[in-house]
Formats: structure tokens, sequence, C-alpha cells
């Protein structure tokens, strides 16, 4: 590591984490300045993509395709007259060069390029990993704080210094409303129990939460021993995701999403994003007569007489209504939430990040600060939420859909930028 450089420290040696450590290597290769980055890791490189990181037995297939890359959609636009030869470099780890370099890309294009299984998009993934020689330090961050201008990232075993922090990740899936009972299963348990081939039996099955973590496993639920499935959502019914080209523009290329105004971008986000379930799961749950939508938020969960009994709140024309209902088996799907990070947050850390919003820190206020570089304004040292940042920025950076874009973002951020530092550390003290 070279002590004059910029750290950033990712949270995560996932998707993200891959793709802006590719381009930070390729950018050095060209000789142009990039941060060293630095993943930590609580489990492995592309854990999540695999049985045992909690979202997936591995089997199920990725929704997007494999091109959406850890390079796509190749139009960088961080080195004026050398991003052709920037795009020409990340396409060595790109999908395709992939599979030639381990001898499937003709068995794959003579399949129909089918969509890759999670275990081999995490097999990708690695590849890429180890090929520009990321940086790994083992461990889950346990606290974040700020030491001397620069956050520090503390696992069990050590402390990660940086001058920058990315968080990536959809959360925590162990996560259940009544932890061990045998009756409830957290989308970690639910995926263990898959994976080991164990048939699920049951006759009144609940999923709790909409989107995609449900859909997956819904998608596994069809083939096991259940009457009903029920899914619970706080929305109005379970929606489909708009798929067409002019959808799928707004996840590639974010050009016109800062001229919608933010009820537009809401509106769009709501279609295309959150809770929805892609027409390929809505197809398998038409023609599945055994699924049920039921709309509230669980409000709690008893388990009595062999049964749990879920108490959901609606809100039925402006008036909050409970009403109570009995399952032989909740799966709780709820794990997935883009405020995961929070906790980890020492109070100096947060008041940091209060200062910068300039207001009180909600989810709301977090997702309407994200800048350009998808880090909050005024906020320094950085901290980057590309998973909050699909609001002001565009839908694609929390997910899959322009790896290449959200890497340009992160990386042309200046990490060392003193001036602003020191013009917030002067506004701070007025
Ligand atoms: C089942 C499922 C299927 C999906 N399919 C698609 C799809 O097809 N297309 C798409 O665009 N999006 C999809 N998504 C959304 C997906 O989450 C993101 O697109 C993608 O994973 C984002 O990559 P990432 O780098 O943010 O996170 P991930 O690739 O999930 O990596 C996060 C990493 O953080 C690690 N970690 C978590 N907490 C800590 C901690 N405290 N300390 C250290 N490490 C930690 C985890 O072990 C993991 O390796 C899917 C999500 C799920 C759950």
């Amino acid at each position: 590591m070279n002590p004059t450089r910029a750290t950033l420290a990712v949270i995560g040696a996932g998707a993200k984490a891959v793709a802006v450590a590719a381009k930070a290597a390729e950018l050095r290769d060209m000789g142009v300045d990039a941060p060293d980055v630095v993943a930590v890791e609580r489990s492995g490189v592309a854990a999540n993509w695999q049985s045992g990181g909690g979202w997936t037995d591995g089997s199920h297939r990725l929704g997007t395709g494999p091109e959406k890359d850890v390079g796509f959609p190749y139009r960088s636009s961080l080195v004026p007259r050398r991003n052709a030869e920037l795009d020409e470099r990340m396409t060595r780890h790109s999908w395709q060069a992939y599979l030639v370099s381990t001898g499937q890309f003709a068995e794959w294009i003579d399949r129909g390029r089918p969509a890759p299984t999670h275990r081999r998009w995490s097999q990708y993934l690695r590849w890429v990993a180890q090929d520009v020689g990321m940086s790994v330090v083992h461990g889950e961050v346990e606290s974040i704080s700020i030491d001397d201008h620069r956050w520090a990232l503390r696992t069990a075993e050590t402390t990660v210094h940086a001058d920058g922090v990315m968080v990536t990740g959809p959360g925590q899936p162990e996560r259940s409303v009544l932890p061990g009972n045998p009756r409830v299963m957290s989308i970690a348990q639910f995926w263990h129990h898959a994976a080991q081939h164990d048939r699920i039996a049951a006759e009144r099955v609940a999923v709790i939460g909409g989107g995609e973590t449900a859909a997956s496993m819904l998608n596994e639920l069809f083939r096991h021993r259940v009457s009903t499935i029920t899914v619970i959502s706080p929305s109005v019914t379970l929606f489909t995701r708009g798929e067409s080209f002019f959808e799928n523009t707004l996840f590639s290329d974010p050009t016109g999403w800062v001229g919608l105004t933010l009820a537009e971008r809401r509106d769009a986000l709501a279609r295309t994003d959150r809770g929805v379930f892609s027409a390929r799961v809505q197809e398998a749950l038409l023609a599945d007569d055994r699924i049920r939508h039921l709309r509230g938020r669980v409000a709690h969960a008893v388990a009595r007489d062999d049964r749990i009994r879920l108490t959901l709140s609606t809100n039925t024309s402006g008036e909050a209504v409970e009403t109570v209902h009995g399952f032989d088996l909740v799966i709780d799907g709820s794990g997935a939430d883009p405020l995961w990070f929070l906790p980890l947050f020492t109070q100096d850390a947060l008041d940091v990040l209060e200062l910068g919003l300039g207001r009180a820190l909600t989810g709301e206020s977090l997702q309407e600060s994200i800048g350009y570089d998808l880090a909050l304004e005024h906020v320094h040292p950085k901290l980057f939420l590309p998973g909050l940042s699909g609001l002001t920025q565009g839908p694609g950076f929390p997910n899959l859909s322009c790896l290449g874009l959200m890497s340009d973002r992160v990386l042309g951020a200046d990490l060392l930028d003193l001036s602003t530092r020191r013009l917030d550390e002067h506004q701070s003290v007025r």
C-alpha cells in the first residue's frame, strides 16, 4: 500500500467492491492516480451470491443479464482523452472475458446465453477480484468511528483506517420476528434449508416482505409441500416490474434522471425497483393458485397453539386497523434493509453525519443528500452510500445495472479534499 495515496475502504467484498477495485487497478496501470481500495469482508468475496451467505442457495438465477458486469456500460469518463483505453482495459474483466478464460464461452452461446446461477456469478466476481489483486481484510465491521479526520472501521481483530468508506450489500439476513422459534425462519435459515435440499412441509405459510428477496424465496417455495403461501407487504398489491427498453435505460443511463422532479423519480422507482416482482416471477405466481397477497405491516408476532399469530397493521382510509392471522410457518423476508449499517456508527460519527445533513438523520434525509459521487454531500471524510443513491442519482446505482458507472462516480471523488474539509470545519465552529 502506498502511504501517500488515499485509501477507500469498502464494507463488503461483493459486486460493488470488485467493480471499484478493478477500475482502480486499471487506472493505476495507466499511470493515473487512484485510491487504494480495501474491502473488509466478514465471509468471502461474493459471499452473498453463494449458499452460506444467507441470501440464496446459489442455484437460483441472476435477474439482470450477466453482460451487466463490473464494467457495464463501458462509458468511462474519468480520464480525458483516454476513456476509450480505460473501457478497453475494463473489457478484460467482463463476463465474456471470464467465460473465454475458463473455457465456457462457446457453450454459453450455444445454450442461448442463459442467465447464470448466483453461484456462477460469484465465481465470476471472484475471478475478477483475483485477477486485479483486490485487497481484502477478513472480518466483520462492528463499528465505524472517526479518528483524526479519517474513518476507522473496527473488526474483532483489527482496525482499518480510510479516507473514504463505501457501504455495500442489502443488510443482514439473520433477522427474525421471533428468533429461536422453529416455526419462524429468517432469510438465512430459509436458504440454509433450501441448500440442504430439506423439503418444507406446511399448510399455511407466510412470507413477510415484497421485492427481490421475497421473490426469489417464492421461486424456491413453489417446489416445497405447502398448501397456501401468503405474501405480506405494505403495498396495495404485488406489482410487476416495468422491464421494457425505456425502463431498462433508466437503470443503465441515468443522464436524464436528475432533470426529473423528486415526485417523478419516486414514481419511477416504485414501478421499477422497490417492492416489485420481476415479470418472470409474476408469471410463475399467476400460474400457482396457492399464492395470496395480504396488505399490511407486521406489528408483532406470538406463538400460540402450534401456530404463529401475526398482527398486521393497515392504514385504511386514514385509520390504522389491526388484524390477526395464523400461520404454520412464517418466513421473515424483511432482513433486506438499506439502512442496515447505521447501528455500526459510533455517536461521534453519527454527529458528523447529522452536521453534514444539516437536519435529523433519517432514511429520507440520507437519500436526499447523496451527491454526484454517490457520497453524502458536506460530510467529510467521504461516506459513499450507493445503496441509497437511487433517488438522487439513478435507479441503477444500488444494484448491478451500471457497476462501471458506479465505479466512475466513486473513483472520481476527491478523498483528500482538505479545502472542503476545512471549510466544513469552519462552518461547524461558527
Ligand atoms: C437474492 C437476491 C438476488 C438479486 N439479484 C439481483 C439481480 O439479478 N440483479 C441486480 O441488479 N441486483 C440483484 N440483487 C440486488 C443485489 O443485492 C445487488 O445488486 C448487489 O448484490 C449489490 O452488490 P453489493 O456489492 O452492494 O453487495 P453484495 O454483493 O451483496 O456484497 C455485500 C458483502 O458485504 C458483506 N458484509 C455484510 N455485512 C458486513 C459487515 N458488517 N462487515 C463486513 N462485510 C459485510 C457480505 O458478506 C457480502 O459479501 C439481488 C439481491 C438478492 C438478495
